[in-house]
């Protein structure tokens, strides 16, 4: 059969795209290595609470044609995303702001926050000019400070007890390895909120669709049409097969395939144009070496007595000592009452060949190479990389619905 696209990834870019591709009277084929659509943002129902299994994902966006358009396929609850932080036994609210100085300080005012935030950074800026060799350091010394490592710049920026208590441990967690060993960058500034405000993110929009993410993507896709009929629907759903268990690399022989040329599928099927959201150096075989990511492992479990285990959706541990980073409670993204709750603890871990890849490791090597993968890339015209593995890029999910919507434009 002759196809006018082949989507590689039922994420949500491969199905923005094949949305929008099926709309303007395109036939698509979507496949997934997976045995279901909707990528990393899948979500399951386990006692009426939508589970999120590839970790908690909450939507936030300042960008309002993307707000409008998931509006289409989902309705969003107004969760707002506070999580707190466990540090031994005491608590904290997250993002850092004023609840969270009060408590950690047992103070009132910004001014006090300001005047200890500062005194303590500036006595850390100190004590590692001195370990330095500076034995008297002078105003001057002290803001041309520049941090050798993370340890530094977190000391510099937060001052000792919030480094210490809320993000050392969290952060040599994720990184699986300690602060002084990681590049400063990594932490360019602190968003430190001298209001009692606990809402995570900036963004003007935020919200969990109703339902679930999965739900969501089967409508993008048309498998789904629930939301009064004037969706997406029955002319989406006749232009787009989904395949799931498909892995493009068992469905088409790459050897045979040619820059610039259709795609031919071992079946016999062809496709004008390719939208490859799988890893771009698999794309390549890895000819020129592979990229390096941080994968994660979640622990999820039921738990049909409790009605509420943490009181809260995120809940982040922020101790090196306690292995996962941070324990999700599914049916607060929901605000659930029912009985029976289900939890998922995050442990990051090191990634190999063969892991699911979660986080792209932006470091210098890392970025040639791909820099290196996206000229190979150039001769391949009839592929469109796209999505975070696509891109090597960690992107939020508005931004990867941006991307999708902007490469529709591009393209038709
Ligand atoms: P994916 O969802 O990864 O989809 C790619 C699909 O391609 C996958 O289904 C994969 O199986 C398939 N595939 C790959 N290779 C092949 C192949 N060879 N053949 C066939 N299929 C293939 N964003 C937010 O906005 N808010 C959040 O709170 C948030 N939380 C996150 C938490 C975690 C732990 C992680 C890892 C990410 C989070 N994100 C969040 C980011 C969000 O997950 C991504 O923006 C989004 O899922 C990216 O969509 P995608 O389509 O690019 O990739």
């Amino acid at each position: 059969m002759n196809y006018d696209y082949l989507v590689v990834g039922a994420g949500l870019y491969g199905c923005v795209f094949a949305h929008e591709a099926a709309k303007a009277g395109k036939k698509c084929l979507v496949i997934d290595k997976r045995d279901t659509i909707a990528g990393n943002v899948h979500t399951s129902e386990n006692m009426g609470i939508q589970v999120h299994d590839y970790g908690a994902h909450i939507f936030h966006t300042s960008d309002e044609e993307v707000w409008q358009y998931v509006q289409k396929f989902a309705h969003f609850n107004n969760y707002v995303n506070s999580p707190m932080a466990v540090y031994k036994d005491e608590l904290y609210n997250l993002p850092f702001n004023m609840n969270t100085f009060s408590k950690m300080w047992g103070i009132r005012t910004p001014e006090q926050a300001q005047e200890i935030i500062g005194k303590q950074s500036r006595e850390a800026v100190i004590e590692i000019l001195k370990n330095r060799g500076v034995s008297e350091p002078t105003d001057y010394d002290i803001s041309n400070f520049e941090a050798d490592n993370l340890e530094e710049q977190g000391l510099s920026l937060a001052g000792k007890d919030i480094f210490e208590k809320l993000i050392k441990g969290y952060t040599e967690k994720q990184w699986g390895r300690s602060c002084s060993e990681l590049p400063a960058f990594i932490i360019k500034r602190l968003p430190f909120r001298f209001i009692y405000d606990n809402n995570y993110f900036n963004d003007p929009y935020q919200g969990i669709p109703v339902g679930g993410y999965t739900a969501m993507c089967e409508r993008l896709l048309g498998m789904r049409d629930d939301m009064g009929g004037q969706i997406c629907g029955i002319q989406a759903h006749n232009n787009i097969t989904v395949r799931l268990s498909t892995d493009f690399f068992e469905f088409v022989d790459m050897k045979k395939q040619r820059p610039g040329r259709e795609i031919t599928s071992k079946d016999g099927d062809t496709f004008a144009k390719v939208v490859y959201t799988g890893m771009i150096d698999e794309f390549f075989g890895y000819e020129l070496g592979n990229l390096e990511y941080r994968s994660l492992r979640f622990e999820t479990t039921s738990m049909p007595e409790v009605d509420n285990y943490q009181g809260n959706a995120v809940v982040n541990y922020t101790e090196r000592e306690v292995p996962y980073t941070r324990i999700i409670e599914h049916k607060h993204f929901e605000f659930g009452k029912g009985r029976g709750t289900v939890i998922t603890k995050e442990y990051p871990s090191e990634w190999k060949p063969g892991d699911e890849p979660y986080y792209p490791m932006n470091n210098d090597r890392n970025n040639i190479l791909f820099a290196r993968y996206q000229r190979e890339a150039e001769s391949w015209t009839q592929v469109i990389f796209g999505g975070r593995l696509g891109q090597y890029k960690y992107y939020n999910m508005d931004q990867v619905i941006r991307q999708a919507l902007d490469a529709v434009k591009r393209n038709f």
